[in-house]
């Protein structure tokens, strides 16, 4: 679709004469899913969005050449029945943050020039001119900055114990094997800023003395790697990466290597198996891979959205990353949301608003003004969030008090016509399908709570069943191998915590 848009504008603009006064980015997503393809101004502001092919003549005359404001492709807002002209009042923008995805959707993702022209690679060339390595690391522990892949590890440390292993090769890996159903905030950033992330792998790299860097993506995202392999040649051939950055010591290069979407992957030690061509399934930890990990040497993986953050801390400084966010939890998060929600789309907010905020606030409410009744944040790792939390700040700590996890980000809204047994059922399937089958609690406990699941939701399960379900989870947390195991019964304890009402109606409509 938005290449039909980008052809007829290219056809347009050459029509009435002015192609050689109007610069056309073509850019990644800039967040808003509901309202795409879209079009926006500069300098003027005016977002234009839902747009066919056919829109485009009318707003070349009218707004480019007319200088008059297409008012009927504008941002429309039903719930206040307001239309919008100007992208900076539009609520579903206005009312976010936006740090990490500040390029996407207004930079064009093919121009090294124009990442350079925002600030990109002066962190880089800063660090490398004057900052030694402990320096850097002092600055990433300082900035608190939390690992955004769901772990929530602090990255200065995670760096550091990189840093302290010695060995002649260390590695970095940007872990971008994104899996959990609707979570997209990863291939948002990589297809939108491939560059943000190679500078900062390439500060990572220099921080822990490693001089190779690699992306482990999911081969579900082309546009993703097209992009970045684009955005890795077009640093290769200006010496930001190679040999001797900047004219230094310092060398580092970058590589990706796709993976064929097992969800299992993204866990860390199944990603390094992966990656040495072994089938990907997960190890014990420790050792940790910070210790012992591509290859048997130290290395260091690190999420995408985690990565974003590291040159603009460099960049802006601890105080200014800090500004954002709760005591244990700062800086910005982006998140998914999807489902019954009306403004679906990419999220950016400071850690610690709320969950209300961000479904009310910024985007405008449930579809069909139907009823809340939950929110999925974490994917098939979580847990479910009820009304009563609507007013929990959304940070590491405060999801993990309500049940539920902060997970990569994927947000998934719930309304009054969901059924949460199916919820459950569906993650339950997903984890099903994903489980790698190494060890037993996760392989076959998952099974048997899926099948007491589907007798339940299809009449026939009986009384004791929902007791089975909660004996069978809890044992599973603590006894499988790997965080997909252990994590895999979350949704279905969380929805019998909260609705078990439902699974009992289920139990008692008896065929
Ligand atoms: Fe594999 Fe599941 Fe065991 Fe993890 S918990 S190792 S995914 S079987």
């Amino acid at each position: 679709k938005c290449e039909a848009i980008y052809q007829e504008l290219c056809k347009s603009l050459n029509t009435f004469g002015i192609a050689d006064k109007v610069k056309i980015n073509q850019t990644g997503c800039i967040g808003a899913c509901d309202y795409g393809p879209s079009l926006y101004i500069l300098p003027d502001d005016i977002y234009y969005c839902k747009l066919v092919p056919q829109d485009i003549e009318t707003i070349v005359k009218t707004h480019l050449i007319g200088n008059q404001i297409v008012k009927e492709k504008c941002y429309y807002d039903e719930t206040v029945d307001k239309t919008y002209e100007h992208l900076k009042d539009i609520p579903f923008f206005s009312k976010q943050q936006k740090s990490v995805m500040k390029n996407c959707g207004v930079m064009d993702y093919y121009s090294l020039e124009a990442y350079i022209g925002s600030d990109g690679y002066h962190s880089l060339y800063n660090i490398i001119k004057e900052k030694t390595q402990i320096e850097v690391i002092d600055i990433i522990k300082a900035s608190g900055l939390r690992g955004r892949g769901g772990g929530g590890y602090l990255t200065g440390l995670k760096w550091e114990a990189g840093y302290k292993s010695v060995s002649d090769q260390k590695y970095i890996i940007c872990n971008a094997d994104e899996g959990d159903p609707g979570a997209f905030m990863d291939r948002c950033l990589l297809e939108g800023d491939p560059h943000t992330i190679l500078e900062g792998m390439a500060i990572g790299g220099y921080a822990i003395g490693a001089n190779i860097g690699i992306i482990y993506i999911r081969a579900e995202y082309p546009l993703a790697v097209e992009r970045l392999t684009v955005a890795i040649g077009q640093a290769r051939d200006e010496g930001l990466l190679g040999d001797h950055i900047f004219n230094s010591n310092f060398s580092f290069d970058v590589e990706i290597r796709t993976g064929a979407g097992a969800f299992v992957c993204g866990e860390e030690t199944a990603l390094l198996h992966s990656i040495e061509g072994k089938r990907g399934e997960p190890s014990q930890k420790p050792p940790y891979p910070t210790d012992k990990g591509l290859y048997g040497m130290p290395t260091v993986i690190n999420n995408v959205e985690t990565l974003a953050n590291i040159p603009m801390i460099m960049l802006n400084g601890v105080d200014w990353f800090r500004q954002y966010g709760t005591e244990k939890s700062k800086g910005t998060k982006i998140f998914a949301v999807a489902g019954a929600i009306r403004n679906s789309g990419m999220v950016e907010v400071p850690m610690g608003v709320t969950l209300g905020d961000i479904i009310f606030d910024i985007c405008g409410g449930l579809k069909k003004d139907k009823s809340f009744k939950a929110a999925q944040t974490g994917g098939p790792s979580g847990g479910c969030l009820t009304c009563e939390s609507l007013n929990t700040p959304v940070d590491y700590d405060s999801l993990i008090e309500k049940g539920a996890i902060m997970g990569s980000g994927g947000l998934i809204i719930m309304d009054e016509d969901n059924c949460m047994v199916d919820v459950a059922k569906f993650f339950m399937e997903f984890v099903q399908e994903e489980s790698c089958g190494k060890c037993v609690p996760c392989r076959l406990g998952t099974k048997r709570m899926l099948e007491i699941l589907e007798r339940i939701t299809t009449g026939y399960g009986v009384e004791g069943d929902i007791e089975k379900l909660i004996e069978l989870g809890e044992s599973i947390k603590v006894s499988a191998l790997c965080g997909l195991g252990q994590t895999a019964p979350n949704p279905v304890l969380s929805t019998i915590h909260y609705f078990r009402d439902e699974y009992e109606a289920h139990i008692k409509e008896k065929r």
